[in-house]
């Protein structure tokens, strides 16, 4: 029997602990004590991540008769970079402090003045977090017993660092030291990796990591006109590694300095509703997002302020999702004009427009930008999924059971295969043959260690959706079936190996 799903007070710690102990991710290089903002994924992380990314790749591309996938380098000529205004633009406003060495994203850096019975007495400083305004609002509560001040305290008003005057900046205190006195103003800081290309180390040689994967599509733009049988309006798209020399990474995967992005880059004709076509992407990834499990009571969207918009940007809305530190951006979707094309056809001279033969008109596509980080949905499925529930045995036992509901499209092992006993040779045959049969389609976890119950708990906590048990009624009876234990029910029933299949050709796609 199970009662309805618990997540665990600190849900975060939670999930990092089972992606270690359950070889989802580990540190990177965590022998030498790690290297902050890099994962490794382990035997069953990189069996999730392929999953979320053939999901995306078959919906995207395969499923679809209007978007073409690409691949291209990771390394691109650094004229790219220029003409696509990363040299110049991509930065973080970065915040040192002296004292301590610590470096700190301005913009995630926020302060108050103290202000008593009218008066500024001095500043308090927090960094960003689920309550930010309430973290302040505590420091100057601590500000005004600590100086023995009297008197009524304001409410405190929370602003980044981004926004201190440069008075203010002498006063706010630094989150390492607690002391004001150490904090730079903010700089920009461009988060692209340098390299350098060839024997020669000099100015000449160097090249990026890219940033996003996004250039990659508009720098073959012509190359997939003139060879993909493609007419407007249509995408590119491509899934690959992205570097960005982050200032803070944090939250375990959710930002780090090496990661995955699938985007996609929908053409559009120039005369077309670009707002029609930026809805149809936003409903279209949020569908995605609950065909592989994500529960709507955790996604919302976020509409940009039209002010805050890059000139050439027509419109930007994130899907946000509730992740255990607060709701944060999951999915970009950009409409982006033509203002990337255009840049390029500047920079390279050589012309991007297309003709269309529907409209008989020469001109350079607009472009829609959906945009997403591949471990950012990861650890989104990991939240959703991630339960700690009790559980009674048939005895009266009661035991909390860790489950991870993962929908059967992406869980890392689809069927879990057990004979009854080990010693058995029976049973054990049957299952090793039903394994092998299974194993031709789809990823399967044979285990005849320990009793079923530990066995079932195993597999829960991997998010196995299926467990099959070859039981003595399978070799002795008529029919050949076995036990099948659904996860998140806890329900047996029998079944045969035609009805296995089928139940699995359904649920896995
Ligand atoms: P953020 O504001 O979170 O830094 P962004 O707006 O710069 O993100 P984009 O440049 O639009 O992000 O990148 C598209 C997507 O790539 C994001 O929606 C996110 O899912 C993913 N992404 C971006 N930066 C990172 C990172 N450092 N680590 C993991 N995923 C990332």
């Amino acid at each position: 029997m199970s009662t309805p799903t618990a997540q665990p007070e600190n849900l975060m710690e939670a999930i990092v602990s089972l992606a270690k102990r359950r070889g989802f991710v580990f540190p990177s290089s965590e022998i030498y004590g790690g290297l902050n903002g890099f994962f490794d994924y382990g035997p069953m992380g990189v069996e999730l991540k392929k999953n979320i990314r053939d999901c995306w790749w078959n919906d995207m591309v395969r499923r679809r008769d209007d978007v073409v996938g690409i691949e291209t380098s990771i390394i691109m000529h650094p004229k790219v970079w220029q003409a696509s205004g990363h040299v110049d633009g991509f930065t973080d406003p970065l915040v040192d402090c002296k004292a301590s060495k610590q470096r700190f994203r301005a913009d995630q850096l926020f302060f108050s003045p103290v202000v008593i019975d009218g008066e500024v007495k001095g500043y308090v400083s927090a960094l960003e977090s689920e309550d930010t305004v309430g973290a302040l609002q505590t420091a100057a509560e601590a500000f005004k017993r600590k100086k023995a001040l009297q008197g009524a305290l304001a409410p405190v008003v929370a602003k980044d660092m981004t926004e201190a005057a440069p008075e203010e900046i002498a006063q706010i205190p630094s989150p390492a030291t607690g002391e004001p006195g150490s904090l730079t103003p903010p700089r920009a800081f461009n988060m692209m990796f340098e390299t350098n290309v060839g024997a020669m180390r000099d100015a000449s040689s160097v090249s990026y990591l890219r940033p996003e994967t996004a250039q990659g599509m508009f720098v073959d733009f012509k190359n997939v006109v003139d060879t993909g049988r493609v007419k407007l309006p249509f995408g590119i798209a491509q899934t690959g590694k992205s570097f960005r020399n982050e200032i803070t990474p944090r939250n375990f995967i959710f930002r780090s300095r090496e990661f995955e992005q699938m985007e996609v880059q929908f053409f559009i004709h120039e005369d077309d509703d670009w707002a029609k076509w930026h809805r149809y992407w936003i409903d279209w990834c949020i569908d995605w997002l609950r065909s592989i499990g994500l529960p709507d009571t955790h996604l919302s969207e976020y509409d940009h302020l039209k002010e805050k918009l890059a000139f050439y940007s027509k419109g930007t809305t994130d899907i946000m999702f509730k992740f255990p530190f607060g709701v944060q951006e999951l999915w970009g979707i950009a409409a982006r004009g033509n203002y990337d094309l255009t840049q390029h056809e500047k920079a390279s001279g050589v012309p991007q427009a297309i003709f269309d033969e529907a409209s008989k008109k020469k001109f350079i596509p607009h472009v829609i930008e959906p945009s997403v980080g591949l471990d950012r949905i990861f650890l989104a499925v990991l939240t959703a999924a991630y339960a700690e529930e009790p559980v009674t045995d048939e005895k009266g036992n009661t035991e909390i059971r860790t489950v991870l509901r993962l929908s059967p499209r992406i869980a890392p092992v689809k069927v879990a295969v057990f004979p009854l006993l080990k010693n058995k040779e029976a049973l054990v045959e049957r299952a090793k043959a039903l394994h092998k049969k299974l194993q031709r389609r789809y990823a399967v976890f044979y285990d005849e260690v320990g009793n079923i119950g530990k066995r079932y708990r195993r597999q829960d906590e991997i998010g196995t959706p299926y467990c099959v048990t070859i039981d003595f009624d399978t070799i002795e009876k008529e029919g050949d079936t076995f036990t099948l234990r659904e996860r998140d029910s806890m329900a047996q029933r029998r079944v045969t190996e035609a009805e296995l299949f089928a139940l699995l050709d359904e649920t896995v796609y």
